[in-house]
């Protein structure tokens, strides 16, 4: 998607709002919780075609905070219905 190809359609009328501020929106939306005391902004791909959205963590920061303070999600036990 970041490409400017939807994954969905095909079409390339994908728009990027990466430039969008502020990053994060009002009561935390467009953000994602990291921990407690940290949360990570995101940038928005839309296709104009189709209306499917991608987001992605915008800051390379946060994403090394995540690597350091999430489990791998192969690592993480599942509950069983
Ligand atoms: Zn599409």
């Amino acid at each position: 998607m970041k490409q400017g190809k939807c994954p969905k359609c095909g079409s390339e009328e994908i728009y990027a709002g990466v430039e969008v501020l502020p990053k994060s929106g009002p009561f935390g939306s467009n953000s994602i919780p990291i921990s407690i005391v940290s949360i990570a902004a995101l940038d928005n791909y839309v296709c104009k075609e189709c209306g499917y959205l991608e987001r992605y963590i915008a800051e390379p920061e946060k994403l090394e905070e995540i690597g350091k303070k999430w489990p791998k999600a192969g690592d993480v036990a599942h509950e069983e219905a």
